[in-house]
């Protein structure tokens, strides 16, 4: 069978199914209508694909309503990908031009100033305390929201580092991973982000690459790849990279409860889920209180694939909903270990719960005076 072939299989049997993955579709909930679902989404390209219904400007706003988050994929006996089917449907708007104007704006910030916020590239890695950058071992791959929204993610990871005898290597040349870009449809801009990523980052000699973004993750990892983008040296995410090394962070014996929420692009996509709770016990030294959803279950935080930059209001409202989730198991903190997921999670906190990034709890772990070393 063709690709077109099997889309259009899959959204059939996807537009007469009786929508049994509806209910955990954070889109659903944000929205209360039946064409922000998995099932309105395959509805939407079964009607096109049989000339029943052109893509108008209403389906355009529906696909640009989808997380891409996959949790619906969890849900579906036939296993059918709507996150990828939304995503392909997407590099079609854009090459006809017919994207919203939000995701041209984002495209524009990064052709310009290889950041999706339009901030200065010069200011990049401003956020750098120490200078003493020597023999490099390690590449730091801070990526955007890190180097520009939360900063203390990325001074943290390097003190860590530190902390464990590392040298870490940062370069002035870094750009956007294009992550934004392959999740809202603009391939071809993602890719020429790829190209020079690759270029510069197998340039630097050192052992590895360690990423804290799970965006800048999955586009190292598997969109470069994908593409004929190869690394030369192996990518880790910080909670990977901690879970191999957390005999040598400090054992904590802390009060309190804390929960880890799942960022959908480090588990649903990436499949890590231990990892990061290994090192919050170790850190807390206690076991992570789940919520009630949880890894392949978990919700997302409303602020992927473009939902934040496109309807802030709708994408607030998950966020929002995520810290209910929280609250609802009398959880003191919230650890995640996404800087985009942490931006959303403690923007709707309004400080009823604290809200961690995992280097920002590790490191107030190996400065508190509650933990001992080994
Ligand atoms: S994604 Fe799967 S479970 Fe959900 S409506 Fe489509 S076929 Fe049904
Ligand atoms: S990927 Fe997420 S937002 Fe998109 S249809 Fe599936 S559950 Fe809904």
């Amino acid at each position: 069978m063709t690709e077109q072939g099997k889309i259009a299989e899959q959204v059939r049997m996807c537009a007469a199914c009786p929508k049994m993955c509806r209910h955990v579709c954070p889109t659903f909930f944000a929205w209360r209508s039946d064409a922000p679902t998995p099932h309105g989404r395959a509805l939407l390209l079964h009607q096109e694909i049989t000339g029943l219904r052109n893509i108008d400007e209403r389906g355009v706003e529906v696909l640009y309503q989808c997380l891409e988050c996959s949790h619906c994929l969890t849900w579906c006996k036939p296993e059918i990908d709507i996150a990828s089917l939304v995503e392909n449907k997407r590099c079609d708007l854009v090459k006809s031009g017919r994207q919203p104007s939000g995701v041209n704006r984002l495209a524009n910030f990064v052709k310009e100033t290889h950041n999706p916020f339009g901030e200065k590239h010069s200011k990049r890695n401003d956020w750098l305390k120490t200078g003493s950058l020597n023999g490099p071992k390690i590449i730091y791959f801070s990526g955007c929201t890190a180097a520009y929204r939360e900063k203390s993610i990325a001074q943290d990871t390097i003190s860590i580092l530190e902390y464990l005898g590392y040298s870490v290597a940062i370069t002035p040349d870094e750009w956007c991973c294009g992550s934004p870009l392959f999740r809202t449809g603009d391939t071809a801009t993602g890719l020429k982000q790829a190209s020079h990523n690759v270029e510069v980052l197998n340039d630097i000699n050192a052992e590895e690459i360690i990423v804290t973004c799970p965006g800048c993750y999955r586009a190292l990892t598997k969109d470069y790849p994908e593409n004929g983008f190869e690394l030369d040296k192996p990518v880790q995410h910080i909670s990977e990279f901690l879970n191999r090394l957390v005999d040598k962070l400090p054992q904590g014996d802390t009060n309190g409860s804390v929960t880890f929420h799942d960022p959908c692009h480090l588990g649903r996509h990436s499949g890590v889920y231990d990892a990061p709770r290994a090192v919050i016990e170790r850190i807390s030294g206690n076991p992570i209180v789940e919520m009630e959803r949880n890894r392949e279950n978990a919700m997302c935080c409303g602020n992927g694939a473009g939902l934040r930059t496109l309807f802030p209001e709708h994408a607030k409202m998950i966020g929002s909903e995520r810290v209910r989730q929280a609250l609802n198991i009398n959880a003191n903190c919230i650890v995640t270990s996404c800087p985009f997921c942490k931006e959303m999670l403690e923007a709707q906190s309004e400080r009823r719960v604290a809200v961690f990034d995992l280097p920002e709890f590790v490191m107030q772990g190996i400065e508190s005076r509650n933990v001992k070393t080994d």
